[in-house]
């Protein structure tokens, strides 16, 4: 049977509770168990899909189809886990749910309360989804304290109690602030935060403490005994130079071992952690630099483009290349004499996102690529841009636009109506709703024979996933053909252009879906590897 790791967090927010998580994951991964990690968030959005990206950091698309955390995204890119829609659930999921339940007059008439018809409907989702699982990760988003996650702690607490401590384990994330002038870490915080849990009956076994400096032996029997813990259970987590260091640094603190032991399993063997260990020491000793401009819109939160850096990072790997990043606001370059800001990076990425400002920006800069053939990415946005680009200054459409910016005699970039998802037609109206009804998730594209992305993946067929609501039109393909811009991956049905490049060019390729979302650390994505190799080359040649 599976066992239930939860994961609370104390003191302050953006402890790094998913990294946390994801490390665990990726330790118990190497120790030849099968885990599965799971986020539950206090927010009463159903999903992060509507919520801007400037405040929540992106939104992560999963294969079929959900609008996650982006917490999601870090679960897969340290363990290879494909998340699915039963791995995130929100309050305002949980809500929508027992209401509908409600509704229906499932309750038979009974009073409808939190306790026990929200918090039964959160076990439900823990539990839910489960196959052959060794461990079950469970992270609460949020603070211990707030009200909103409370409902939360609750179940889990009436869930650990169902399963009994064999198979569950509470670990607490909490923070030991470092006091400069009296040169200590300090304890009562934490001492604080473990207080809350045990008050809503949650006694942690665990505490993951993160610190700036080593744990002092003082200190940590301080907290032991503070907090009913054994000292070797609480483990330092230190602050490191890339998140990739975090499995070897938890290790090294004895994490794993204590889990194990907890839950009376075998710890002699040491994990293999040979891979991590090679990926961090190749980004901290690269052979080669690039410098990359990421031209976008949500710049001020660089969380909104998580998975993105991280795939460019993944593409440095591959290399041997330090990948800077130089994020650039799009509406930059709609100001006279700005482009030239563009001129000797090595690539240029436009990444991305929604609604009309900035785009003519973001044209500029596929246009500055293509001129100057330096390295170009286009991701969804970015690919209809260069679109737009190419049919306005190489084909016959002066005006070409999105109909994303009002309607036009020239959308080249048209609502997406209707479109086959595997046997069944999936349709949306435009004055529908917003939440949820985009193309989203994995779905099928074919790469033709003589392609340069059917070299760089390999194959035939490939299974991107997908977050958009716009799409090129394919009736304008012969012009945007003789305009040079190849169309070169289409939808297995011939409907939907998926991939375009341009032949007389060293490396511009735009592409409908988000491959930055299934690029690894351990895997690089093979665009990105690529488009970092095409990076190397600009260097060699500015
Ligand atoms: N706004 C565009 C669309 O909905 C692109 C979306 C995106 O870049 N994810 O089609």
């Amino acid at each position: 049977m599976t066992r239930f790791i939860f994961i609370t967090g104390g003191v302050v927010s953006s402890l790094g509770k998913g990294i946390a998580s994801s490390a665990l994951g990726a330790l118990l991964q190497a120790r030849g168990y099968k885990v599965r990690l799971r986020k539950l968030d206090p927010y009463l959005n159903v999903d992060p899909g509507t919520m801007s990206p400037t405040q929540h950091g992106e939104v992560y698309v999963t294969d079929d189809g959900a609008e996650t955390d982006l917490d999601l995204g870090h679960y897969e890119r340290f363990t290879g886990v494909a998340s699915r829609q039963s791995d995130n659930v929100t309050t305002g999921r949980i809500y929508s749910n027992v209401i509908a339940r409600e509704r229906r007059g499932d309750y038979l008439g009974a009073t409808v309360q939190v306790i026990p018809h929200v918090t039964d409907a959160i076990k439900e989702f823990i539990r839910a989804d489960l196959t052959d699982e060794d461990f079950c990760l469970c992270e609460i988003g949020g603070t211990v304290g707030d009200i909103e996650s409370l409902p939360f702690l609750e179940a889990i607490r009436q869930l650990s109690n169902e399963l009994g401590d064999e198979h569950s384990l509470f670990v607490h994330v909490t923070l030991l602030p470092y006091i400069r002038s009296a040169g200590e870490l300090k304890t009562k915080p934490t001492q604080h935060s473990v207080k809350e849990l045990l008050s809503v009956g949650i006694q942690p076994e665990i505490l993951l403490c993160r610190a700036e400096q080593p744990i002092p032996d003082g200190e940590r029997r301080k907290i032991a005994l503070f907090c009913n813990i054994k000292p070797e259970c609480v483990i330092a987590a230190l602050d490191v130079d890339t998140i990739y260091q975090v499995p070897i640094s938890y290790h090294e603190q004895g994490f794993d071992e204590q889990v194990l032991r907890y839950f009376g399993l075998p710890t002699e063997r040491a994990p293999d952690l040979s891979p991590w260990r090679g990926i961090v020491g190749r980004m901290r000793a690269p052979e080669h630099e690039v410098n990359i401009a990421v031209v976008g819109k949500y710049t001020t939160l660089l969380d909104s483009y998580k998975s993105l850096s991280e795939a460019l990072i993944h593409g440095g790997i591959a290399n041997n290349a330090r990948v800077k990043l130089n994020w650039l606001d799009s509406q930059v370059f709609e100001q006279p004499d700005t482009i030239e800001k563009l001129a000797g990076v090595h690539g240029i990425l436009v990444p991305g996102g929604f609604g009309e400002r900035g785009t003519e920006g973001k044209i500029r800069a596929a246009q500055f690529a293509r001129e100057h053939k330096v390295p170009y990415f286009g991701i969804c946005f970015g690919m209809q841009m260069a679109v737009i680009e190419t049919a306005r200054h190489l084909g016959t459409m002066p005006r070409a636009t999105s109909s994303e910016f009002g309607t036009s005699d020239q959308a080249i970039v048209g609502l997406m109506t209707e479109w086959v998802r595997g046997n069944q037609l999936e349709t949306r109206q435009a004055e529908g709703d917003l939440g949820g009804t985009m193309r989203l998730g994995a779905y099928a594209c074919d790469l033709a024979k003589d392609s340069k992305v059917r070299a760089i993946y390999g194959s035939e067929r490939i299974y991107e996933r997908h977050r958009h609501r716009y799409e090129v039109n394919m009736a304008q393909r012969d012009m945007l053909e003789k305009a040079g811009l190849y169309m070169c991956g289409i939808s297995p049905d011939g409907q939907l252009p998926e991939i375009v490049e341009r032949r007389d060019h060293p490396w511009f390729i735009g592409v409908q879906f988000h491959p930055e979302l299934k690029s690894k650390p351990l895997a690089p994505h093979p665009l990105f590897a690529s488009f970092i190799e095409a990076a190397l080359h600009q260097s060699r040649l500015v």
